[in-house]
């Protein structure tokens, strides 16, 4: 059989493009070097480190806050085996959930390494070796943790992200190299489950790509719970021995640190993945980072090749790989679809958590544009009283002579839910006069948005 489309890794990227194409009535394959559908994301990403960071946000709130809620139990234990078991069962619930949405569509997955033997046909090396014939290929193949050239992830005692998901044990202290999302996050899991956590980052912020505030302000919330961080620090050597891992890094006034752990996550960031796909037999290049390249519309230099996700530029996010996997589905339909990249909202998943979408403070700084500036600290709303979560801000950016909205960082309570109206009054542009006199349900934590609107405009906010 001949297809109409076939996509190369079932990631959000991959597997939302298949059934978008299915939907609009393309016949599709998809091909999966693994047994489970569902990339990075689903598999070692985004979902496992939520479902864990909500166990250890549970096991945080039972020792830190429930005597003051009035509520009095025994010291609670931790099973992490449970933990790790419940993680894999979220986990198996989401990829069980897109086989099941691959048969829904129609989509044939063939499970195997996929390569390009020419532009019309891939080769998939699985238990037997397979050849699909086809019109359009979209290359979905994500990403790879990356490291630096001196360290040897030996995947024991130095670890990704993928071995930080499946720990036997809780380290005693866990060193992170990298003190982006991924570092963090993982980073409060086990901080909140007992580890010492040092993060030793190069730049001198955390987040370093988000809104400075942001930085700053959950900088002080991760050192309340226990959290240390060596900023401006350069690593030089990483040495894992059977039982724990020596790091050693150059500091600020050039002296060396030396911390001794059981553990430490290399989270450094991703690499786009393309290994083995036999781009040189089509021609395919990619750029010094690794990534495929493409044209605005994500076509790449063959002409009916496209390439989506973590595999080429942009923010390696889920949610930008899904809308680039539409985008290239309505694209093939003969439909007009476009993305506001600078809409794409990111999001970090610690508590408090952090979001932000639109221009950070220091992108404005640098354009040179003319900005006013409204926040609202979670301390004055009620709702973040009664659930004892006071820490966090709201910060709007907004153009001074037009009022348009033009950034909105949140770091609070469910900040990552709440970013999304941030989007919408963004994507209708918005000004941050008409966000303040629309109704907010009190008292939620939205209302501090509202706030913060009010604040960057000529009114000023009510509760402040
Ligand atoms: C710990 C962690 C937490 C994260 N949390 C979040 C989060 O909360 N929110 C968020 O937005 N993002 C998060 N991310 C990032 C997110 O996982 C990625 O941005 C997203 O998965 C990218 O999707 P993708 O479809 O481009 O690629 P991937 O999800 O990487 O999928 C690519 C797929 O292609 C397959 N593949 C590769 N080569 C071949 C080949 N030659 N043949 C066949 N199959 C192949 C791979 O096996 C894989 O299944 C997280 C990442 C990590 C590591």
């Amino acid at each position: 059989m001949k297809y109409d489309v076939t996509v190369i890794g079932s990631g959000p990227g991959g597997y939302v493009s298949a059934i978008r194409c299915a939907q609009l009535g393309m016949k599709v394959a998809v091909v999966e070097k693994y047994n489970t559908l569902g990339g990075t994301c689903l598999n070692v990403g985004c979902i496992p480190s939520k479902a864990l960071l909500d166990s250890s946000h549970h096991y945080h709130d039972a020792e830190h806050t429930f005597k003051e809620h009035g509520i009095e139990i025994a010291k609670p234990k931790i099973n992490f085996e449970q933990m790790i078991a419940r993680k894999g069962e979220v986990v198996k619930q989401n990829v069980e959930g897109v086989a099941y949405l691959m048969k829904k569509n129609k989509i044939d997955v063939f499970t195997g390494h996929g390569s390009f033997v020419d532009k019309n046909t891939i080769k998939v090396a699985g238990e037997k070796e397979e050849t699909i014939s086809t019109d359009k290929v979209i290359i979905a193949t994500g990403s790879k943790p990356s490291t630096l050239p001196f360290i040897e992830i030996d995947k024991k005692r130095v670890i990704t992200s993928t071995e930080a998901l499946v720990l036997k044990e809780i380290p005693k202290h866990l060193i992170i190299i990298g003190g982006g999302v991924i570092g963090l996050e993982l980073g409060s899991v086990y901080a909140r489950l007992g580890s010492q956590v040092s993060v030793v980052e190069y730049f001198d912020k955390i987040i370093p790509t988000m809104d400075s505030t942001m930085s700053r302000e959950l900088t002080k919330s991760l050192k309340k719970l226990g959290m240390k961080f060596y900023t401006k620090h350069k690593v030089t050597e990483v040495k894992g021995t059977a039982k724990t891992v020596t790091v050693k890094a150059d500091t600020p006034k050039g002296e060396v640190l030396e911390l001794k752990g059981d553990y430490c996550l290399v989270s450094v960031g991703r690499r786009a993945y393309t290994d083995g796909l036999g781009l040189e037999n089509i021609g395919i290049t990619t750029d010094k980072a690794g990534r495929i390249e493409t044209d605005a519309h994500l076509k790449t230099s063959v002409d009916n090749i496209y390439a989506i996700g973590d595999v080429v530029k942009g923010a390696m996010l889920a949610h930008k790989a899904e809308e680039e996997g539409v985008m290239v589905a309505e694209q093939l339909a003969g439909q007009k679809p476009h993305i506001d990249y600078n809409l794409i909202p990111g999001v970090v998943y610690t508590w408090p958590e952090v979001a932000g979408v639109g221009k950070t403070e220091e992108q404005l700084k640098e354009s040179g544009m003319d900005y006013k500036v409204g926040s609202f600290p979670y301390k004055a709303l009620g709702r973040a009283r009664a659930s004892m979560d006071t820490d966090g801000l709201v910060k709007v950016l907004a153009d001074k002579n037009t009022d348009e909205i033009l950034g909105i960082h949140i770091i609070g309570a469910r900040a990552a839910d709440m970013i999304a109206a941030g989007v919408t009054a963004m994507e209708f542009r918005a000004s941050a006069e008409d966000v303040s006199r629309m109704s907010h349900a009190h008292p939620t934590y939205m209302e501090a948005v509202k706030e913060a609107c009010l604040a960057a405009s000529d009114a000023g906010a009510i509760h402040m």
